[in-house]
């Protein structure tokens, strides 16, 4: 059985005070781990802050990106190192818009993979279709060549411990959401990749989330298909209430 996961992505909508209140509105509420396992990524002046609201809690806080090199003359950018000293155990890797503006590349994708495996992190590893590719059916064989460049080299050990977010480009933050059924053939390609090259005991273990505009009026739809463990959400897990609602929907 696979624990549901929740990730909240506020990507650069929460400033430093929001976020602490927000840990600070939401700790005494959080379900035990046991029954559906919770985490908000935030921008990174706030992760040491948040962590510590949270110390006795069983939300988790994530990162919503770092570099592949463990240090160096990288400006502006944050390490696994760094982020596991203050005790960050969780990062979001190659989100859409990180691919789109930012250069993360499959290759830089990998290599982030690679780090944050390094360094015991759990990775949310973000993939997904673009609108054209979608409408030219070939969302399996992007999302599958996708995997395949993101997990080069990674053991079917380091797999198990991989959470994979299945987001289809239009649907983020445009609230376009992708109908459940089609939601659920692709956490199907997921876990079937997964199945073909790392075996039954890592597919059956990865957890796949679904995100693109999952609120919570809709998320209940995609919890129902077997193969959707959770969800990561981008606007609806900002506001106290919102999150707390998409966490009882998926217990
Ligand atoms: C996201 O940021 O990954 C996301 C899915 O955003 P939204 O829920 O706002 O579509």
């Amino acid at each position: 059985m696979r624990t549901p996961f929740i990730a909240g992505n506020w990507k650069m909508n929460v400033t430093d005070r929001e976020a602490l209140a927000f840990v600070d509105a939401v700790k005494d509420r959080i379900p035990s781990n046991d029954e559906v396992e919770s985490a908000v990524c935030a921008q990174s002046v706030s992760l040491k802050g948040m962590r510590g609201k949270a110390e006795h809690t069983d939300l988790r806080i994530g990162a919503q990106n770092m570099h592949e090199e463990e240090n160096g003359a990288f400006t502006g950018e944050i390490s696994a190192p760094a982020l596991a000293s203050i005790g960050i155990g969780l990062v979001i890797i190659g989100h859409s818009e990180r691919r789109e503006m930012f250069n993360d590349t499959d290759e830089r994708v990998n290599r982030k993979l690679h780090a944050a495996l390094e360094h015991g992190m759990t990775p949310i590893v973000c993939i997904g279709e673009k609108l054209e590719e979608r409408e030219a059916d070939r969302a399996s064989e992007v999302v599958r060549k996708q995997l395949e460049q993101a997990l080069q080299g990674v053991e079917a050990e380091q797999v198990k411990g991989c959470v994979f977010a299945y987001e289809p480009v239009w649907a983020i933050g445009t609230g376009k959401s992708s109908n459940p059924e089609e939601a659920g053939e692709m956490a199907r390609t997921i876990r079937a990749y997964i199945r073909e090259q790392y075996g039954q005991p890592a597919a059956e273990a990865v957890r796949i989330q679904y995100g693109g505009s999952v609120k919570p009026e809709n998320i209940a739809e995609y919890m129902a298909d077997e193969d959707i463990d959770g969800a990561l959400v981008g606007g609806a897990s900002i506001k106290v209430d919102s999150f707390l609602s998409l966490l009882e929907a998926a217990q």
